[in-house]
């Protein structure tokens, strides 16, 4: 069974304060050596999102990562679709401005897969072959900080998520994506056309006054689900299952170096209902829970779902987004990542 450490959100007194938890979780778990090279992976957040994890977390992560001897750098990797973080250079520049640069992390902040998400190491794993960031594939040593929320496409972000999606090259994000095309219903629409410029294939269009989706273009990459305000563009729970499957998959090879010198951390605050990859954050669904901590991604966001349940009532990410976010996890144990029976162990 495996151990998840939690720091209750719960800060009566100055002892209490959260920052300071991150030091006593990472003694929990940690193995890194005296000069490990430590890819601290975290999503920087998109440019107007303010749910994304606090730089003051991560600036202690890099305190203990140097007090262990290890070498860290903060990382991720550019995405599939508009925004800025599609190239390292938009998304340093967003990285900057939401407080995560040398100068405040006291290491490099490096984008994982290059100037254009095309750096990458193919990792073997069940039959597949995934294109993982190759800067996170050649690190001694990761650690996955994983803002815990609300995800359009996969239920839940989480840690695997995280390792998943978030170490993959813009290839490995392809793959992942490809086989999860969303569904159209007309009956929603009122025309506005905002959709004809935000879909990063060019697959909208119009045709005698309707929208419509050229499936030969899509890249599945979800953006319509999000942006179209009508609610137009979906994913079916079946649809979402293909892709929840290649997340774990792809979870599975990011992993595969590492060979047990990895940590998770995942912070349960700011619980929002979609991912930090949206240029906004809507109101946190939930108050705060905490901080949790595993040397085990599947435990630890098993541990965080059911957390996220017990304080809403009900599982509020299926209510709104119609997705099971546990076929995630279900995923993660079928293929050995780690374990959904665990014990929490509050510090
Ligand atoms: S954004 Fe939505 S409502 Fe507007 S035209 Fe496109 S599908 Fe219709
Ligand atoms: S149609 Fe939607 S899911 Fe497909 S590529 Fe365009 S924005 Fe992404």
């Amino acid at each position: 069974m495996a151990q998840v450490y939690f720091k209750s959100a719960s800060t009566p007194y100055a002892k209490d304060a959260l920052h300071l938890s991150i030091k006593k979780l990472m003694e929990k778990i940690s193995t890194i050596e005296k000069g490990d090279i430590v890819a601290i992976k975290l999503h920087m957040g998109e440019l107007g999102n303010i749910g994304y994890i606090r730089p003051v977390f991560v600036r202690k992560v890099v305190d203990f990562v140097k007090g262990q001897g290890g070498k860290p750098f903060i990382t991720d990797t550019t995405t599939l679709y508009g925004g800025h973080r599609g190239n390292a250079i938009d998304y340093l520049m967003a990285a900057a401005i939401n407080g995560f640069s040398i100068s405040s992390m006291d290491c490099p902040v490096i984008i994982a897969d290059g100037l254009l998400g095309k750096d990458e190491e193919i990792i073997g794993v069940d039959g597949y072959k995934i294109a993982v960031a190759k800067a996170i594939a050649e690190a001694d040593y990761l650690v996955t900080l994983s803002h815990f929320k609300g995800h359009g496409m996969a239920g839940f972000g989480g840690a695997i998520k995280n390792l998943g999606m978030g170490c993959c090259s813009k290839a490995g994000k392809t793959w992942q994506h490809e086989e999860s095309k969303p569904l159209y219903d007309e009956s929603k629409c009122i025309l506005c056309r905002k959709c004809l410029t935000f879909c990063p294939a060019d697959a909208i269009y119009e045709e005698n006054g309707k929208i419509k989706i050229d499936y030969e273009k899509c890249k599945g990459c979800g953006a319509c689900t999000v942006l179209c305000e009508q609610g137009c563009f979906y994913l079916t729970n079946d649809i979402a299952r293909e892709f929840q499957k290649r997340v774990a998959i792809a979870a599975k090879a990011a992993m595969k170096k590492f060979n047990g010198k990895a940590t998770f951390i995942n912070f349960l605050l700011d619980i929002t209902p979609r991912c930090d990859c949206c240029s906004f954050a809507d109101k946190p669904l939930i108050d705060d829970i905490g901080i949790l901590a595993s040397s085990d991604a599947v435990a630890i966001d098993q541990a965080s779902y059911d957390l996220v349940c017990k304080e809403a009532g009900k599982d509020i990410f299926y209510e709104l987004h119609g997705i099971d976010g546990t076929a995630q996890i279900r995923e993660g144990e079928k293929l050995g990542l780690g374990s959904r029976e665990y014990e929490l162990v509050e510090i």
